[in-house]
Protein backbone atom coordinates (compact mmCIF):
# COMPACT_ATOMS: atom_id res chain seq x y z
CA UNK A 1 0.00 0.00 0.00
CA UNK A 2 3.28 2.11 0.46
CA UNK A 3 4.14 2.05 -3.30
CA UNK A 4 0.44 2.87 -4.25
CA UNK A 5 0.52 6.27 -1.66
CA UNK A 6 3.87 7.07 -2.93
CA UNK A 7 2.35 6.94 -6.61
CA UNK A 8 -0.57 8.95 -5.66
CA UNK A 9 2.04 11.69 -3.98
CA UNK A 10 3.67 12.02 -6.96
CA UNK A 11 0.73 12.18 -8.48
CA UNK A 12 -1.04 14.74 -6.64
CA UNK A 13 2.53 16.84 -6.63
CA UNK A 14 2.84 17.04 -10.41
CA UNK A 15 0.14 19.85 -11.46
CA UNK A 16 2.19 21.70 -9.07
CA UNK A 17 5.28 21.58 -11.35
CA UNK A 18 7.32 18.35 -8.97
CA UNK A 19 8.64 15.40 -10.93
CA UNK A 20 10.60 12.71 -9.09
CA UNK A 21 14.10 12.35 -8.86
CA UNK A 22 16.03 9.20 -8.38
CA UNK A 23 18.76 11.03 -7.13
CA UNK A 24 18.22 12.33 -3.73
CA UNK A 25 20.71 15.39 -3.11
CA UNK A 26 18.44 16.93 -6.10
CA UNK A 27 15.41 17.03 -4.64
CA UNK A 28 14.38 19.67 -3.60
CA UNK A 29 11.71 17.69 -1.96
CA UNK A 30 12.18 14.46 -0.29
CA UNK A 31 8.94 12.53 1.10
CA UNK A 32 9.44 9.85 3.46
CA UNK A 33 6.75 7.30 3.41
CA UNK A 34 7.01 5.42 6.51
CA UNK A 35 5.85 2.15 7.78
CA UNK A 36 4.92 1.57 11.79
CA UNK A 37 3.95 -2.25 11.48
CA UNK A 38 7.16 -3.42 13.32
CA UNK A 39 9.54 -1.61 15.92
CA UNK A 40 12.77 -2.00 13.41
CA UNK A 41 10.54 -0.26 10.32
CA UNK A 42 9.71 2.52 12.30
CA UNK A 43 13.38 3.19 13.92
CA UNK A 44 14.43 3.20 10.22
CA UNK A 45 13.13 6.31 9.67
CA UNK A 46 15.18 8.17 12.20
CA UNK A 47 18.19 6.84 11.19
CA UNK A 48 17.05 8.01 7.42
CA UNK A 49 16.47 10.99 8.73
CA UNK A 50 19.59 12.17 10.53
CA UNK A 51 21.00 11.08 7.00
CA UNK A 52 18.37 13.90 5.19
CA UNK A 53 19.69 16.49 7.85
CA UNK A 54 23.07 16.54 6.64
CA UNK A 55 21.78 16.44 2.90
CA UNK A 56 19.70 19.58 3.86
CA UNK A 57 22.41 21.47 5.44
CA UNK A 58 24.80 20.34 2.43
CA UNK A 59 22.32 21.98 -0.15
CA UNK A 60 21.74 25.07 2.03
CA UNK A 61 25.45 25.91 1.22
CA UNK A 62 25.19 25.66 -2.18
CA UNK A 63 21.95 28.12 -1.54
CA UNK A 64 19.51 25.45 -1.97
CA UNK A 65 16.38 25.28 -0.35
CA UNK A 66 15.14 21.58 0.60
CA UNK A 67 11.81 20.46 2.08
CA UNK A 68 11.59 17.34 4.37
CA UNK A 69 8.22 15.48 4.76
CA UNK A 70 7.34 12.50 6.49
CA UNK A 71 4.48 10.60 5.36
CA UNK A 72 2.22 7.31 6.16
CA UNK A 73 1.95 5.42 9.29
CA UNK A 74 4.80 6.48 11.29
CA UNK A 75 4.19 10.30 10.78
CA UNK A 76 0.29 8.94 12.17
CA UNK A 77 1.09 7.29 15.25
CA UNK A 78 3.93 9.98 16.47
CA UNK A 79 2.80 13.51 14.84
CA UNK A 80 4.93 16.09 16.25
CA UNK A 81 7.20 13.99 18.09
CA UNK A 82 8.56 13.63 14.84
CA UNK A 83 10.28 16.91 14.78
CA UNK A 84 10.91 17.55 18.12
CA UNK A 85 13.22 14.17 17.21
CA UNK A 86 14.35 15.73 14.14
CA UNK A 87 13.99 19.45 13.35
CA UNK A 88 15.21 18.97 10.00
CA UNK A 89 11.67 18.16 8.99
CA UNK A 90 9.26 20.43 7.43
CA UNK A 91 5.90 18.61 7.08
CA UNK A 92 4.32 15.31 9.08
CA UNK A 93 1.46 14.20 6.88
CA UNK A 94 -0.83 11.45 8.06
CA UNK A 95 -1.65 8.69 5.33
CA UNK A 96 -5.48 9.76 5.24
CA UNK A 97 -4.26 13.01 4.37
CA UNK A 98 -1.78 13.46 1.51
CA UNK A 99 -4.42 14.55 -0.93
CA UNK A 100 -3.30 17.97 0.98
CA UNK A 101 0.27 17.45 -0.03
CA UNK A 102 0.34 20.65 -2.10
CA UNK A 103 -1.08 23.12 0.14
CA UNK A 104 0.22 21.63 3.65
CA UNK A 105 4.02 21.76 1.62
CA UNK A 106 3.10 25.44 0.65
CA UNK A 107 2.15 26.25 4.17
CA UNK A 108 5.35 24.86 5.77
CA UNK A 109 7.67 26.61 3.23
CA UNK A 110 6.09 29.54 5.07
CA UNK A 111 6.30 28.20 8.68
CA UNK A 112 8.09 24.92 8.84
CA UNK A 113 6.95 22.25 11.26
CA UNK A 114 3.38 21.61 10.16
CA UNK A 115 1.47 18.62 11.13
CA UNK A 116 -1.58 16.91 9.91
CA UNK A 117 -2.68 13.76 11.23
CA UNK A 118 -6.35 14.04 11.21
CA UNK A 119 -8.90 11.56 9.67
CA UNK A 120 -10.77 13.80 7.70
CA UNK A 121 -14.14 13.05 6.77
CA UNK A 122 -13.31 14.25 2.98
CA UNK A 123 -12.46 10.93 0.65
CA UNK A 124 -9.02 11.24 -0.28
CA UNK A 125 -9.36 9.61 -3.37
CA UNK A 126 -11.71 11.28 -5.10
CA UNK A 127 -10.14 14.60 -3.87
CA UNK A 128 -6.72 13.05 -5.99
CA UNK A 129 -8.45 13.93 -9.01
CA UNK A 130 -6.97 11.57 -12.63
CA UNK A 131 -2.65 11.42 -12.80
CA UNK A 132 -2.41 12.67 -16.77
CA UNK A 133 -1.58 9.69 -19.42
CA UNK A 134 1.73 10.42 -19.06
CA UNK A 135 1.99 9.70 -15.43
CA UNK A 136 -0.04 6.90 -15.60
CA UNK A 137 2.33 5.50 -18.21
CA UNK A 138 5.02 5.01 -15.96
CA UNK A 139 2.96 2.40 -13.80
CA UNK A 140 4.34 -0.73 -16.01
CA UNK A 141 2.22 -3.67 -16.97
CA UNK A 142 1.34 -4.61 -12.93
CA UNK A 143 -0.17 -1.56 -10.75
CA UNK A 144 -1.65 -2.15 -7.33
CA UNK A 145 -4.65 0.40 -6.61
CA UNK A 146 -5.98 0.86 -3.17
CA UNK A 147 -9.60 -0.06 -2.72
CA UNK A 148 -10.20 -0.60 1.11
CA UNK A 149 -8.40 0.68 4.04
CA UNK A 150 -8.42 0.91 7.73
CA UNK A 151 -9.07 -1.94 9.94
CA UNK A 152 -11.85 -2.88 12.04
CA UNK A 153 -10.86 -6.30 13.17
CA UNK A 154 -8.14 -4.95 16.17
CA UNK A 155 -5.65 -7.92 16.30
CA UNK A 156 -3.94 -7.55 19.85
CA UNK A 157 -0.73 -6.96 18.34
CA UNK A 158 -1.52 -4.92 15.45
CA UNK A 159 -1.53 -1.06 14.83
CA UNK A 160 -2.91 -0.40 11.92
CA UNK A 161 -6.59 0.18 13.02
CA UNK A 162 -4.78 3.13 14.79
CA UNK A 163 -2.63 4.42 12.16
CA UNK A 164 -4.84 3.56 9.20
CA UNK A 165 -8.25 4.26 10.63
CA UNK A 166 -11.74 2.55 10.18
CA UNK A 167 -12.30 0.20 7.60
CA UNK A 168 -13.16 2.03 4.53
CA UNK A 169 -14.05 0.97 0.91
CA UNK A 170 -14.03 3.06 -2.15
CA UNK A 171 -16.67 2.81 -4.55
CA UNK A 172 -17.17 0.63 -7.09
CA UNK A 173 -17.18 3.53 -9.91
CA UNK A 174 -14.17 5.59 -8.75
CA UNK A 175 -12.19 1.82 -8.92
CA UNK A 176 -13.64 0.90 -11.77
CA UNK A 177 -12.31 4.64 -13.56
CA UNK A 178 -9.18 3.88 -12.24
CA UNK A 179 -8.33 0.32 -13.46
CA UNK A 180 -9.60 1.79 -16.97
CA UNK A 181 -7.52 4.80 -16.99
CA UNK A 182 -4.77 2.57 -15.71
CA UNK A 183 -5.35 -0.30 -18.76
CA UNK A 184 -5.75 2.34 -21.63
CA UNK A 185 -2.17 3.76 -20.07
CA UNK A 186 -0.53 -0.01 -20.57
CA UNK A 187 -1.46 -1.84 -17.59
CA UNK A 188 -2.81 -5.38 -17.72
CA UNK A 189 -2.35 -7.12 -14.16
CA UNK A 190 -4.03 -4.77 -11.42
CA UNK A 191 -3.75 -6.11 -7.71
CA UNK A 192 -6.29 -4.72 -5.30
CA UNK A 193 -5.23 -3.56 -2.23
CA UNK A 194 -6.24 -3.22 1.12
CA UNK A 195 -5.16 -3.90 4.72
CA UNK A 196 -8.18 -5.95 4.61
CA UNK A 197 -9.30 -6.06 1.37
CA UNK A 198 -11.73 -9.20 1.48
CA UNK A 199 -14.03 -7.39 4.04
CA UNK A 200 -14.56 -4.80 0.82
CA UNK A 201 -17.72 -3.63 0.98
CA UNK A 202 -17.93 -0.37 -0.98
CA UNK A 203 -21.03 1.41 -2.97
CA UNK A 204 -22.41 0.24 -6.42
CA UNK A 205 -24.02 2.48 -8.74
CA UNK A 206 -26.71 2.67 -6.93
CA UNK A 207 -25.35 2.98 -3.31
CA UNK A 208 -25.61 -0.45 -1.94
CA UNK A 209 -22.91 -1.97 -0.86
CA UNK A 210 -20.75 -4.60 -2.94
CA UNK A 211 -18.53 -7.86 -2.30
CA UNK A 212 -15.10 -7.62 -3.32
CA UNK A 213 -15.95 -10.76 -5.43
CA UNK A 214 -19.04 -8.82 -7.23
CA UNK A 215 -16.15 -5.83 -7.37
CA UNK A 216 -13.63 -7.91 -9.32
CA UNK A 217 -16.38 -9.33 -11.73
CA UNK A 218 -17.01 -5.81 -12.70
CA UNK A 219 -13.51 -4.99 -13.11
CA UNK A 220 -12.70 -8.13 -15.01
CA UNK A 221 -15.11 -6.84 -17.78
CA UNK A 222 -12.68 -3.93 -18.52
CA UNK A 223 -11.25 -4.83 -21.84
CA UNK A 224 -7.41 -5.52 -22.09
CA UNK A 225 -7.47 -6.26 -17.89
CA UNK A 226 -5.46 -9.95 -18.22
CA UNK A 227 -5.24 -10.43 -14.57
CA UNK A 228 -6.45 -9.52 -11.27
CA UNK A 229 -4.59 -10.16 -7.76
CA UNK A 230 -6.31 -9.20 -3.89
CA UNK A 231 -4.25 -8.34 -1.53
CA UNK A 232 -4.64 -8.57 2.23
CA UNK A 233 -7.44 -11.13 2.79
CA UNK A 234 -8.61 -11.92 6.61
CA UNK A 235 -9.75 -15.78 7.22
CA UNK A 236 -12.79 -15.02 8.57
CA UNK A 237 -13.97 -12.53 5.19
CA UNK A 238 -13.64 -15.33 2.87
CA UNK A 239 -17.31 -15.55 1.80
CA UNK A 240 -19.04 -18.08 -0.69
CA UNK A 241 -18.80 -15.67 -3.43
CA UNK A 242 -15.45 -14.32 -3.09
CA UNK A 243 -14.21 -18.34 -3.26
CA UNK A 244 -16.96 -18.89 -6.32
CA UNK A 245 -14.79 -16.10 -7.77
CA UNK A 246 -11.46 -18.17 -7.98
CA UNK A 247 -13.17 -21.17 -9.98
CA UNK A 248 -15.58 -18.05 -12.18
CA UNK A 249 -13.56 -15.16 -12.79
CA UNK A 250 -10.83 -15.99 -15.61
CA UNK A 251 -8.47 -13.17 -14.83
CA UNK A 252 -8.48 -14.40 -11.36
CA UNK A 253 -5.08 -15.63 -10.55
CA UNK A 254 -4.93 -19.02 -8.77
CA UNK A 255 -2.90 -17.37 -5.67
CA UNK A 256 -4.09 -16.16 -2.00
CA UNK A 257 -2.40 -14.23 0.47
CA UNK A 258 -4.54 -15.45 3.25
CA UNK A 259 -2.27 -14.39 6.60
CA UNK A 260 -3.05 -16.88 9.28
CA UNK A 261 -0.15 -15.84 11.90
CA UNK A 262 -0.51 -19.07 14.69
CA UNK A 263 -1.34 -22.43 14.00
CA UNK A 264 -2.29 -22.88 17.90
CA UNK A 265 -6.01 -21.95 18.69
CA UNK A 266 -4.89 -20.54 22.30
CA UNK A 267 -2.30 -17.59 20.31
CA UNK A 268 -5.01 -17.32 17.96
CA UNK A 269 -7.17 -16.40 20.78
CA UNK A 270 -5.07 -14.22 22.83
CA UNK A 271 -4.00 -12.42 19.35
CA UNK A 272 -8.11 -11.86 19.02
CA UNK A 273 -7.97 -13.19 15.43
CA UNK A 274 -11.46 -14.62 15.97
CA UNK A 275 -10.76 -17.88 14.14
CA UNK A 276 -9.22 -21.39 14.96
CA UNK A 277 -6.23 -22.81 13.13
CA UNK A 278 -9.31 -25.73 11.88
CA UNK A 279 -11.50 -22.68 10.48
CA UNK A 280 -8.12 -21.80 8.50
CA UNK A 281 -7.24 -25.22 7.19
CA UNK A 282 -11.51 -25.24 6.30
CA UNK A 283 -11.06 -21.82 4.22
CA UNK A 284 -8.42 -23.47 2.68
CA UNK A 285 -9.87 -26.48 1.73
CA UNK A 286 -13.00 -25.03 0.31
CA UNK A 287 -10.99 -22.97 -1.89
CA UNK A 288 -8.85 -25.81 -3.00
CA UNK A 289 -12.08 -27.47 -4.02
CA UNK A 290 -13.19 -25.32 -6.65
CA UNK A 291 -9.46 -24.06 -7.58
CA UNK A 292 -7.36 -27.32 -7.22
CA UNK A 293 -4.58 -25.33 -8.58
CA UNK A 294 -4.34 -22.37 -6.26
CA UNK A 295 -1.47 -21.41 -4.17
CA UNK A 296 -1.51 -20.48 -0.85
CA UNK A 297 0.82 -17.41 0.98
CA UNK A 298 0.54 -16.05 4.61
CA UNK A 299 2.22 -14.10 7.06
CA UNK A 300 3.24 -15.39 10.60
CA UNK A 301 4.15 -14.02 13.63
CA UNK A 302 6.54 -15.98 16.40
CA UNK A 303 7.06 -15.16 19.87
CA UNK A 304 3.69 -13.56 20.77
CA UNK A 305 3.58 -13.38 24.79
CA UNK A 306 2.66 -16.35 25.79
CA UNK A 307 3.57 -18.87 23.01
CA UNK A 308 4.46 -22.03 24.68
CA UNK A 309 6.84 -24.24 22.58
CA UNK A 310 3.49 -26.48 21.93
CA UNK A 311 1.83 -23.70 20.57
CA UNK A 312 5.07 -23.08 18.26
CA UNK A 313 4.87 -26.83 17.34
CA UNK A 314 1.21 -26.42 16.13
CA UNK A 315 1.92 -23.71 14.07
CA UNK A 316 4.63 -26.00 12.48
CA UNK A 317 2.15 -28.29 12.18
CA UNK A 318 -0.31 -26.33 10.32
CA UNK A 319 2.28 -25.28 7.74
CA UNK A 320 2.96 -29.06 7.03
CA UNK A 321 -1.26 -29.34 6.45
CA UNK A 322 -1.27 -26.49 4.05
CA UNK A 323 1.89 -26.85 2.11
CA UNK A 324 2.85 -22.69 1.49
CA UNK A 325 4.26 -21.52 -1.89
CA UNK A 326 5.17 -18.51 -0.07
CA UNK A 327 5.23 -16.34 3.06
CA UNK A 328 6.52 -13.90 5.14
CA UNK A 329 7.08 -14.41 9.14
CA UNK A 330 8.07 -11.83 11.68
CA UNK A 331 9.10 -12.05 15.69
CA UNK A 332 6.81 -10.68 17.53
CA UNK A 333 7.16 -7.13 17.59
CA UNK A 334 5.57 -4.83 20.64
CA UNK A 335 3.84 -1.76 19.21
CA UNK A 336 3.17 1.00 21.81
CA UNK A 337 -0.83 1.31 22.39
CA UNK A 338 -1.30 -2.03 21.32
CA UNK A 339 -3.21 -4.54 23.70
CA UNK A 340 -0.62 -7.22 23.79
CA UNK A 341 2.41 -4.42 24.40
CA UNK A 342 1.71 -4.76 27.68
CA UNK A 343 0.88 -8.43 28.19
CA UNK A 344 2.99 -9.92 31.09
CA UNK A 345 5.05 -13.29 29.31
CA UNK A 346 7.09 -11.85 26.66
CA UNK A 347 9.35 -14.61 24.75
CA UNK A 348 12.78 -14.31 25.51
CA UNK A 349 14.25 -12.60 21.87
CA UNK A 350 16.90 -16.05 21.90
CA UNK A 351 13.31 -18.39 22.07
CA UNK A 352 11.91 -16.15 19.10
CA UNK A 353 15.18 -16.22 16.76
CA UNK A 354 15.40 -19.94 16.92
CA UNK A 355 11.10 -20.31 16.24
CA UNK A 356 11.86 -18.24 13.45
CA UNK A 357 14.84 -19.68 12.02
CA UNK A 358 12.64 -23.06 12.09
CA UNK A 359 10.02 -21.65 10.96
CA UNK A 360 12.07 -20.22 7.99
CA UNK A 361 13.74 -23.45 7.15
CA UNK A 362 10.14 -25.17 6.56
CA UNK A 363 8.65 -22.03 4.35
CA UNK A 364 11.83 -22.06 2.16
CA UNK A 365 11.36 -25.84 1.88
CA UNK A 366 8.22 -25.83 0.44
CA UNK A 367 8.51 -22.69 -1.32
CA UNK A 368 11.53 -24.42 -3.30
CA UNK A 369 9.12 -27.88 -3.83
CA UNK A 370 6.56 -25.57 -5.16
CA UNK A 371 8.69 -24.27 -7.42
CA UNK A 372 10.67 -27.25 -8.55
CA UNK A 373 6.97 -28.89 -8.69
CA UNK A 374 6.79 -26.32 -11.87
CA UNK A 375 9.94 -27.55 -13.78
CA UNK A 376 9.16 -29.05 -16.97
CA UNK A 377 5.77 -27.58 -17.36
CA UNK A 378 4.28 -25.18 -19.46
CA UNK A 379 2.46 -22.15 -18.00
CA UNK A 380 1.46 -18.94 -19.00
CA UNK A 381 3.60 -15.83 -18.34
CA UNK A 382 3.11 -11.90 -18.41
CA UNK A 383 6.15 -10.24 -19.23
CA UNK A 384 6.45 -7.33 -17.21
CA UNK A 385 10.14 -5.57 -18.07
CA UNK A 386 13.51 -5.98 -19.54
CA UNK A 387 15.78 -8.72 -17.49
CA UNK A 388 19.31 -7.79 -16.58
CA UNK A 389 20.43 -9.49 -19.78
CA UNK A 390 19.40 -8.56 -23.53
CA UNK A 391 16.95 -9.63 -25.12
CA UNK A 392 15.67 -11.29 -21.64
CA UNK A 393 12.44 -10.38 -20.50
CA UNK A 394 11.23 -10.82 -17.01
CA UNK A 395 7.43 -12.02 -16.55
CA UNK A 396 5.65 -14.13 -13.12
CA UNK A 397 3.53 -17.01 -13.51
CA UNK A 398 -0.06 -17.31 -12.31
CA UNK A 399 1.66 -18.14 -9.07
CA UNK A 400 3.41 -15.03 -8.67
CA UNK A 401 7.09 -16.28 -9.05
CA UNK A 402 9.32 -14.82 -11.32
CA UNK A 403 10.58 -15.88 -14.64
CA UNK A 404 13.07 -15.01 -16.82
CA UNK A 405 12.94 -15.77 -20.49
CA UNK A 406 14.43 -14.85 -23.97
CA UNK A 407 11.82 -12.95 -25.68
CA UNK A 408 11.64 -10.14 -28.17
CA UNK A 409 10.92 -6.64 -25.86
CA UNK A 410 7.90 -5.59 -27.82
CA UNK A 411 6.11 -8.40 -25.68
CA UNK A 412 6.75 -6.98 -22.81
CA UNK A 413 2.74 -6.68 -21.65
CA UNK A 414 1.67 -9.58 -23.06
CA UNK A 415 1.00 -13.02 -21.56
CA UNK A 416 2.58 -16.19 -23.37
CA UNK A 417 2.84 -19.94 -23.14
CA UNK A 418 6.13 -20.65 -21.11
CA UNK A 419 7.71 -23.53 -20.38
CA UNK A 420 9.84 -24.12 -17.21
CA UNK A 421 13.49 -25.39 -17.60
CA UNK A 422 15.30 -24.32 -14.72
CA UNK A 423 15.34 -23.18 -11.35
CA UNK A 424 17.46 -20.79 -9.01
CA UNK A 425 16.48 -19.85 -5.67
CA UNK A 426 14.55 -16.75 -6.47
CA UNK A 427 12.89 -17.19 -9.62
CA UNK A 428 12.91 -19.66 -12.94
CA UNK A 429 13.95 -19.73 -16.34
CA UNK A 430 11.78 -20.40 -19.05
CA UNK A 431 11.44 -21.16 -22.82
CA UNK A 432 8.83 -19.39 -25.18
CA UNK A 433 6.71 -21.49 -26.62
CA UNK A 434 4.28 -19.01 -28.12
CA UNK A 435 2.34 -15.67 -27.48
CA UNK A 436 -1.57 -15.97 -25.83
CA UNK A 437 -2.50 -12.75 -25.75
CA UNK A 438 -0.60 -9.46 -27.49
CA UNK A 439 0.08 -6.63 -25.32
CA UNK A 440 -1.45 -4.60 -28.54
CA UNK A 441 -5.23 -3.42 -27.16
CA UNK A 442 -6.57 -3.09 -29.92
CA UNK A 443 -5.50 -6.94 -30.89
CA UNK A 444 -6.74 -7.52 -27.29
CA UNK A 445 -9.99 -5.97 -27.87
CA UNK A 446 -10.87 -8.32 -30.72
CA UNK A 447 -10.03 -11.13 -28.70
CA UNK A 448 -12.44 -10.41 -26.06
CA UNK A 449 -15.31 -9.32 -28.97
N1 LIG B 1 -4.47 -7.41 7.53
C1 LIG B 1 -3.53 -8.42 7.46
C2 LIG B 1 -2.12 -8.02 7.90
C3 LIG B 1 -1.67 -6.63 7.90
S1 LIG B 1 -0.14 -6.33 8.74
C4 LIG B 1 -4.01 -9.58 8.32
O1 LIG B 1 -4.98 -9.50 9.00
O2 LIG B 1 -3.38 -10.60 8.35
C5 LIG B 1 0.98 -7.36 7.85
C6 LIG B 1 1.64 -8.42 8.70
O3 LIG B 1 2.55 -7.84 9.61
C7 LIG B 1 0.69 -9.20 9.57
O4 LIG B 1 0.05 -10.21 8.88
C8 LIG B 1 1.57 -9.72 10.66
O5 LIG B 1 2.10 -11.00 10.34
C9 LIG B 1 2.70 -8.70 10.71
N2 LIG B 1 2.61 -7.91 11.95
C10 LIG B 1 1.67 -7.01 12.28
N3 LIG B 1 1.92 -6.52 13.51
C11 LIG B 1 3.02 -7.14 13.96
C12 LIG B 1 3.75 -7.09 15.18
N4 LIG B 1 3.37 -6.29 16.17
N5 LIG B 1 4.85 -7.87 15.31
C13 LIG B 1 5.24 -8.68 14.29
N6 LIG B 1 4.58 -8.79 13.13
C14 LIG B 1 3.48 -8.03 12.97
FE1 LIG C 1 -3.96 -5.73 11.74
FE2 LIG C 1 -4.83 -7.39 9.83
FE3 LIG C 1 -5.60 -7.74 12.35
FE4 LIG C 1 -6.52 -5.66 10.96
S1 LIG C 1 -6.91 -7.83 10.55
S2 LIG C 1 -5.79 -5.61 13.07
S3 LIG C 1 -4.71 -5.15 9.73
S4 LIG C 1 -3.49 -7.92 11.52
Amino acid sequence: MNVYDATRMADALEPHGYTTTSDPEEAELVVLNTCHIRERAAEKVYSELGKLRVMKADRKSRGLETQIAVAGCVAQAEGAEIIRRQNAVDLVVGPQNYHRLPQLLHAAAASPGVVDTEFPVEDKFSHLGHPTKARLQTRGVSAFVTVQEGCDKFCAFCVVPYTRGAEYSRPMESIVDEVSRLVDAGVREVTLIGQNVNAYHGADASGGPLTLAALMARIAAIKGLLRIRYTTSHPLDMGDDLIEAHRDIPQLMPYLHLPVQSGSDRVLAAMNRRHTASDYLAVVERVRKVRPDIAFSSDFIVGFPGEADADFQATIGLVERVGFAGAYSFMYSPRPGTPAAGAGSQVPHEVMRDRLAQLQALLEQQKQAFNADLCGRTVEVLFEREGRYPGQLVGKTPYLQGVHVHAPSHMIGSVAAVEIVALSTNSLSGRLVHEIHSSNVEELASEAD
